[in-house]
């Protein structure tokens, strides 16, 4: 017999599982066989030894880089792991002559050096406060491909890792899969596991919410006007955060645009790029560029800034890539547009990632509205990428810090327009004890849009 939830129902399938929701017999298979196909896709060319090297910048070009470095240290006090260890290996400058060493071959890739490098966020807080110009975040990425190459058995492990993560179908599948692993007690004998990376993302994954498959395709526009967008939904985000693609599909349409979500897009390939797999990023980034062609200069609108600096890099801006931020701000709004007033303290956070565009002025369109900056936004909450899982810790600890100071400020609602700081914040508020909601700005402005029809209101999951 299978086990039922309120919402939710599990049917043994002759290849796997099966979830439908009540009533519904449509529901989402899982069956084994394909989870088997695509973890094996993503496992083989992990294993495959790869013969040309994994390096985009050569260690001359890295040493060239770095001599621009005067060892001035004015980026010391805007370092959040230095302001956290006091340790000048944890600060850039520290980090920046240990990549000086080791790209020199003065320094091997010892357990401690890779320590202090793998603990950077790469957040580039340094790169902003730095008078000289030091491209640091060149610099990490190129020493993390450099430590990848003498990472022996763990370097196809992590790719894997990595391919999983951002293989977003299979991913969704897993997390399709947590809540029956939790009332099978699985999760829990994970969490007891002996290796602590594991027990770490057993953890984590108590923290996913799960969400059907995202949309795909075109919707067309609800009202006269605007012409067509394309979405960049990415990998995680995409199946963690689903709510926000719901809420951004449908503030576009209304708005009179068309939005195409193309179903063949990838992973933007930050991750591999800020892990050590610059070529597996190219690829990645490769293939989305033959996704999002098009015929006519429509905006290619993206919901996660980490997503949104990773393609701006790759396509060396193009006025096409926009935040959905910037393109609400830049967009003139149909007149019927009006929102239901609230009267809520809504603090913005700035992801590390944040290219400038606040969503503080979009806010201010909903009255009674008081939207103000979360205190040390330039500091990272430390949800950065896979930072949780590598560095849990320090991930901890300045995610702690983050919600001293929010609840200081007495904040309704948070909202952010990073998935890994949404997920670090909804953690740490969870564990705190702390009632506040966490959303994307778009899920905000949906909320409140008045269309003078209730039943056509989205229904949100959170
Ligand atoms: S990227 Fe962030 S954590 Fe890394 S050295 Fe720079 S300021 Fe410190
Ligand atoms: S990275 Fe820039 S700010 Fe930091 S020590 Fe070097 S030159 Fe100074």
């Amino acid at each position: 017999m299978p086990r039922r939830t309120s919402r939710n129902s599990y049917a043994r399938h002759p290849a796997g599982w099966c979830r439908k929701k009540d009533g519904d017999d449509s529901g989402t298979c899982l069956p084994a066989v394909v989870i088997t196909i695509r973890l094996t896709a993503i496992i083989v060319p992990a294993l495959t030894p790869i013969t040309i090297p994994q390096q985009s910048v050569t260690p001359e070009q890295l040493l060239k880089e770095a001599d621009r470095c005067v060892k001035c240290g004015l980026c010391l006090p805007h370092c959040p792991t230095y302001r956290k260890l006091a340790n000048e290996a944890d600060s850039p400058r520290g980090r920046i002559a240990l990549i000086q060493a080791l790209a020199s071959g003065e320094l091997s890739p010892t357990p401690t050096l890779r320590l202090h490098l793998s603990r950077c966020l790469n957040c580039r807080a340094c790169e902003t406060a730095c008078p000289s110009g030091v491209s640091y975040g060149e610099l990490i990425d190129a020493a993390h491909a450099m430590l990848q190459q003498s990472a022996g058995i763990k370097r196809p492990l992590r790719r894997a890792f990595l391919n999983l993560l951002s293989e977003r179908k299979l991913f969704g599948h897993i997390t399709r899969l947590l809540p029956l692993l939790s009332r099978t007690g699985v999760l829990r004998l994970i969490k007891k596991a002996p290796s602590k990376p594991l027990r770490q993302l057993a953890d984590l994954a108590s923290e996913i919410p799960v969400y059907q498959t995202p949309p795909s395709g075109l919707t067309p526009a609800t009202t006269a006007g605007g012409g067509s967008v394309q979405l960049f939904i990415g990998c995680i985000s995409s199946q963690v955060d689903r709510p926000v693609i719901d809420a951004a599909i449908r503030l576009l349409t209304h708005m009179g645009f068309a939005v195409n979500v193309p179903k063949q897009q990838v992973c933007c390939g930050a991750l591999h790029r800020h892990n050590g797999f610059p070529q597996e990023a190219d690829r990645l980034s490769e293939q989305n560029r033959g996704v999002f062609v098009s015929p006519k200069p429509t905006a290619l609108i993206t919901l996660a800034e980490a997503c949104h600096k990773e393609l701006l890099e790759q396509t060396q801006s193009t006025p096409r890539l926009q935040t959905i931020s910037a393109f609400l701000l830049n967009t003139p709004w149909p007149e019927t547009f009006h929102f239901t007033p609230l009267k809520a303290r809504v603090a913005v956070h700035h992801p590390c990632s944040a290219s400038g565009d606040s969503p503080l002025t979009l806010l201010q369109r909903i009255p009674g509205l008081t939207p103000f900056l979360l205190p040390e936004n330039a500091i990272c909450c430390g949800g950065a990428g896979s930072y949780p899982l590598t560095q849990p810790a320090l991930a901890q600890s300045l995610g702690e810090d983050k919600i001293a100071l929010l609840k200081e400020t007495k904040a309704d609602i948070l909202v952010t327009s990073s998935t890994g700081c949404t997920l670090q914040f909804r953690t740490r508020m969870k564990r705190a004890g702390l009632d506040i909601e966490v959303l994307h700005p778009v899920e905000l402005l949906t909320r409140q849009l008045d269309l003078k029809s209730k039943s056509d209101r989205l229904i949100f999951s959170l």
